[in-house]
């Protein structure tokens, strides 16, 4: 018989990303799947081959318990009000979601199945249920760097990161854009008048910058040719939870003890939608170059290794060039001039496919198998 899935939350960013995912991979084929949503009861929902079926309602408790497994990207507001009403009412089914709310739960598993299939199917055995995807920053590392990590080569890494507007929603990514334009409204033609003086054309969107006609309702201030050196709320050591979401979410997914040590500053810049970081690692050893790219080539089949050229990096290094595709690209590897233990890296991923869709279309064909 199928099993019965219920979708809630497919219509958002993250959610739309999944469907399109499971449809390349014909994930839909032998699924009973519904779809739900918080503010469209009744309304047509996604037309998958057949005739869209009406939307059902994502806080009907009797409908939802009535799923084998439920698949949520609608956010941490949903998953706390919902999660405890079907768990209360006595739903045993598998809950897999995109949103952070469950992730540090001790009775949930966080899902990167290339880096932790071990500890998932660990957690299947015991009869886990509650599966949650990670963090896109902190997956993104793992999956650039796992083969140093899992050899037990690595100390500790700091990472610097150049988050994107995706991360932050679908209206700080319009945002974004917008600020372009407005931009290239104020400057544009300046810009494409070689007899414009340069420092001229710079003050026109300097004085854009900082004057109230921007808008930056979303972000709060611009982001288009400037960055945001703070994501999420702030912790009282000091760190955004962004970054302590770093080494915490980190660990979990590895299930490392002792803990390995990971923190940096996250930024946001005017990426659409992916992320990259610069990675400072300090090795245990001196491991000699040709093995490292060994180990980080071999971890999974995405990892994308980029020779440190100017022309690979140009092509191959940024996210202009990786947006939309699995890969997840690693260059600029070398020894820091540091000391022979000190590596720095950069790499860039799709944050929302690796970073949140991914994992969860992957979670969810594990537990159908299991
Ligand atoms: P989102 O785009 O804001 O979508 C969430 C929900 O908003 C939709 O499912 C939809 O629910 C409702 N909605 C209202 N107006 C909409 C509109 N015009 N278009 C589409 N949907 C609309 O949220 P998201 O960025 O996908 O994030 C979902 C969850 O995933 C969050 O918990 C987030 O933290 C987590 N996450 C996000 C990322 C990321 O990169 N963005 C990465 C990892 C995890 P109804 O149909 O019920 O109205």
């Amino acid at each position: 018989m199928s099993k019965k899935i219920g979708m809630i939350g497919w219509r958002g960013m993250v959610g739309s990303v999944l469907i399109q995912r499971m449809q390349e991979e014909n994930d839909f084929a032998g699924l009973d799947a519904t779809f739900f949503s918080t503010s469209q009861v009744g309304e047509p929902g996604p037309a998958l081959g057949g005739a869209p079926k009406p939307l059902q309602d994502a806080y009907d408790v009797e409908a939802l318990t009535d799923k084998d497994v439920i698949v949520t990207c609608q956010g941490g507001d949903y998953t706390q009000q919902m999660h405890p009403q079907l768990r209360a009412a006595g739903w045993h089914g598998f809950w897999i979601d995109a949103a952070s709310a469950l992730r540090m739960e001790p009775t949930s598993v966080i899902v990167l199945d290339p880096v932790n299939r071990h500890v998932i199917d660990r957690a299947l055995e015991r009869g886990c249920k509650d599966f949650i995807g990670g963090n896109c920053t902190v997956s993104l590392m793992l999956l650039a760097i796992h083969g140093l990590i899992e050899r037990g080569w690595v100390e500790w890494i700091t990472s610097m990161t150049y988050q994107s507007a995706s991360g932050a929603g679908a209206a700080q990514m319009k945002e974004l854009v917008l600020q372009m334009a407005e931009i290239g409204q104020r400057a544009g033609t300046g810009a494409a008048d070689a007899r414009m003086p340069v420092l001229d054309v710079e003050k026109s969107v300097t004085d854009l910058l900082q004057s109230a006609d921007l808008t930056i309702n979303q972000f709060g201030a611009p982001l288009a040719a400037s960055l945001i050196p703070w994501i999420d709320r702030a912790m009282e050591n000091g760190q955004t939870r962004e970054e302590w979401k770093g080494q915490a979410e980190a660990n979990k997914i590895l299930e490392q003890d002792p803990p390995l040590p990971i923190d940096g500053q996250c930024v946001r810049v005017g990426a659409m939608r992916c992320h990259s970081q610069g990675l400072t690692i300090k090795m245990k050893q001196d491991i000699p170059l040709p093995d490292i790219e060994a180990a980080i080539r071999s971890a999974n089949q995405w990892v994308r290794w980029v020779p440190n050229t100017k022309e690979d990096t140009l092509q191959q290094l940024t996210p202009a060039a990786i947006s939309g595709q699995l890969d997840i690209a690693i260059g600029r590897v070398r020894k820091m001039t540091l000391g022979p233990e000190y590596i720095t890296a950069f790499t860039v991923g799709d944050q929302l496919l690796w970073g949140a869709a991914e994992p969860v279309r992957r979670i969810l064909q594990i537990v159908l198998n299991a």
